[in-house]
């Protein structure tokens, strides 16, 4: 007996020092603002870091590890220049990563997931970036009639692929592709004008995407994605989601708790200096407005999607994702159909069907945004007017006063003749 448990002890003690962990994979994501290194590992790594000058470089020294890979070929990066590997006294692996730039690196470990196990992530951030936003912002306050922005956000990324079809097919490189497509018919549409929250293979935090489309000052937030249910590979469809009203009063308090930061605007009003009953008041105005018109667009988005293929759900369905959590960005989120189903995973790849899922998506929102213009915006400039009828008024007065022909005011309101009454509302079309 005392035998075995020395066994025992022995077989339990040995890992603890004597384990080598092994580096089984080093993959590179570029993200417009940094670069993210993946280190794939049996278990977790032990690690320090740090960054040297002239030339720039960063060390990685880890403990008790082997490479068991290559370090990937680094070609037109702007960031990185190579990646190389040797080992040190003591078990030491250290890597050595060659920079065109100085860089500020972020380490942190991620645990095992369904893809992946245990990774070590280092996100490179090049220094001395100076900020483009202000005077960006700058500019569009002058701006007298401004295009309607349209944040467009391919789920996922980088080492989150999202949802995989039965051969392979990874949602975040179709949404990505769809997301490009809904992009380029945005920029053709007059007065409107696309923000891809993701333009490439990366990952993007949630509420990283929810702070990109507040930088951009979007009237809208779409977020591209791709349904899976494993458990029966026939479900298919599309579905079109808002937040929930659960969701909402989460968000509601997570604001309303948020006092020190001065700088967050809530549908343009600052919050951190008003008292605590008129906070509530404005957030709840705010996000009340938002959750309407984000019903609104949804519906509309929903309606053209009918057009291109199966809907999962009829109506628009209601969640509490956190990308549509915007307090003052109505945002919506569309599955635009089922990876798990095969049939449907291959349309999601057809390019052709790409292009019809934007456009459908396209035409929703067009057909949101022309009936409600945003303030201040080209589409509610080149809107047509409305009238509303006074005492006293007549049709061909009213035609004088924004000169256009009467007929071409009777013809616009299907008016058989010059009869009308007070408090009717005319269609004024632009003259
Ligand atoms: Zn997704």
């Amino acid at each position: 007996m005392k035998r075995l448990i020395a066994f025992l002890l022995l077989i339990l003690a040995y890992p603890v020092w004597s384990q080598t962990t092994e580096i089984s994979g080093v993959r590179l994501w570029t993200a417009p603002d940094h670069v993210r290194l993946v280190f794939d590992s049996s278990a977790p790594l032990s690690h320090t870091i740090y960054g040297l000058s002239k030339p720039d470089r960063l060390v990685i020294d880890f403990k008790n590890t082997r490479m068991g890979a290559s370090f990937p070929r680094i070609a037109g990066n702007k960031l990185i220049k190579k990646i190389r590997g040797a080992k040190r006294k003591n078990g030491v692996l250290r890597v050595v990563v060659d920079l065109a730039a100085a860089a500020k690196p972020r380490s942190f470990p991620l645990k095992p997931n369904k893809r992946y196990g245990h990774r070590l992530v280092v996100d490179l951030y090049p220094r001395n970036q100076k900020s483009k936003k202000a005077v960006r912002s700058a500019a569009d306050v002058q701006q007298a009639a401004r295009d309607v922005v349209i944040a467009i956000d391919a789920g996922h990324g980088g080492e989150d692929g999202g949802a995989r079809g039965p051969h392979g097919t990874q949602e975040k490189d179709v949404v990505l592709r769809i997301a490009r497509k809904l992009a380029v018919l945005v920029r053709k549409e007059p007065g409107m004008r696309p923000v891809m929250i993701r333009d490439g293979d990366y990952y993007l935090g949630l509420r990283k995407r929810i702070e990109r489309a507040r930088q951009a000052k979007a009237d809208l937030f779409i977020s591209i994605h791709a349904d899976s249910f494993k458990e029966d590979r026939s479900v298919r469809g599309a579905s079109v989601y808002t937040l929930s009203h659960r969701g909402a009063s989460s968000e509601f308090a997570r604001w309303l708790a948020k006092r020190e930061n001065s700088a967050d605007l809530i549908g343009g009003v600052e919050l951190a200096d008003k008292d605590e009953v008129l906070r509530t008041v404005l957030l709840d105005l705010a996000q009340n407005a938002t959750m309407q018109v984000s019903a609104d667009a949804a519906k509309e988005v929903l309606k053209s999607l009918r057009q291109v293929g199966k809907l999962h759900k009829p109506n628009v369905q209601r969640a509490g994702f956190v990308v549509l959590k915007s307090p003052d960005i109505p945002s919506l989120l569309v599955e635009t159909a089922f990876i798990s189903n095969p049939t449907e995973e291959r349309s999601l790849r057809d390019p052709r069907h790409q292009a019809r899922l934007a456009k459908a998506m396209m035409q929703g929102i067009r057909s949101y945004f022309r009936r409600y213009p945003p303030p201040g915006t080209l589409l509610a400039k080149n809107a047509s007017k409305r009238h509303v009828i006074h005492r006293g008024e007549t049709l061909s007065g009213i035609a004088q006063q924004y000169r256009i022909g009467l007929g071409e005011l009777r013809r616009v309101n299907g008016l058989r003749d010059d009869r009308i009454r007070i408090g009717q509302v005319l269609r004024i079309p632009r003259s």
